[in-house]
């Protein structure tokens, strides 16, 4: 079932290590086959370099694993709320990484404060409310989901793919799994900088709004003109 699929979830899982975003087992990425409904994502507790396409683990929309041995990401239902939420994503991923974690303990969304922010996002990433007690003690992973889908009722998620989860991490996606992968690393990058100019120019100042627009449809819209398509 979803064999391809499964390829690339474990591919794109195994690709957090190698750019850094994760440390042991932490982190996650899924797909979502959006004929069938059915998401494909890491098993829990597995450790990427020895993780197979096989071990992957096939989910409803309810979180019911329709096909694998293993248990899936204890976030999977996380995932489910996004996929739910947003209903032009194919894949997400989620971490704890660095700089990006830095911000979402700071409860901070991170300013666009570079032409590298905005060749990806059209403006601030935004940092989700903290969740309330009730909200942790009782269905924790979908309210996790469902502070994020609160935190973009007036955004379009693929005009800005990631958030950060207050006092948590990351959650990032795309059109594809693949997507989702660039969605993380850019991300990390654009924090890992923010941080850095708010430590060179106290406040930092924000990219003007026509160098933003300028650098966000170079890439995305009718008149794009980067890369070879
Ligand atoms: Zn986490």
């Amino acid at each position: 079932m979803l064999e391809e699929l499964k390829q690339r979830v474990c591919d794109q899982n195994k690709s957090l290590l190698s750019h850094n975003l994760v440390l042991l087992t932490w982190g996650n990425a899924s797909a979502i086959d959006r004929e069938s409904g059915l998401v494909v994502i890491k098993p829990s507790g597995i450790s990427y370099e020895s993780m197979r396409p096989d071990d992957m683990v096939v989910v409803d929309l309810n979180g019911e694993v329709a096909e694998g041995n293993l248990r899936p990401s204890s976030d999977v239902m996380t995932h489910i709320e996004l996929y739910k939420a947003f209903a032009d994503i194919g894949g997400i991923v989620h971490t704890h990484s660095t700089f990006a974690t830095a911000w979402a303990q700071a409860g901070r969304g991170i300013p666009i404060y570079g032409t590298t922010h905005a060749d990806v996002f059209r403006e601030n990433v935004p940092c989700t409310r903290a969740l309330k007690k009730k909200e942790v003690e009782n269905g924790y992973e979908v309210n996790t989901g469902k502070v994020i889908a609160e935190a973009f009722r007036k955004k379009n998620p693929l005009e800005i793919p990631a958030v950060l989860v207050k006092n948590h991490g990351v959650f990032a996606w795309g059109a594809t799994p693949e997507e989702a992968i660039s969605s993380a690393v850019t991300l990390e990058q654009i924090a890992k900088t923010a941080y850095l100019t708010e430590t060179l120019l106290k406040g930092g100042e924000p990219v003007p709004d026509y160098l933003i627009k300028k650098h966000f449809t170079r890439k995305h819209g009718n008149d794009t003109t980067y890369g070879q398509d």
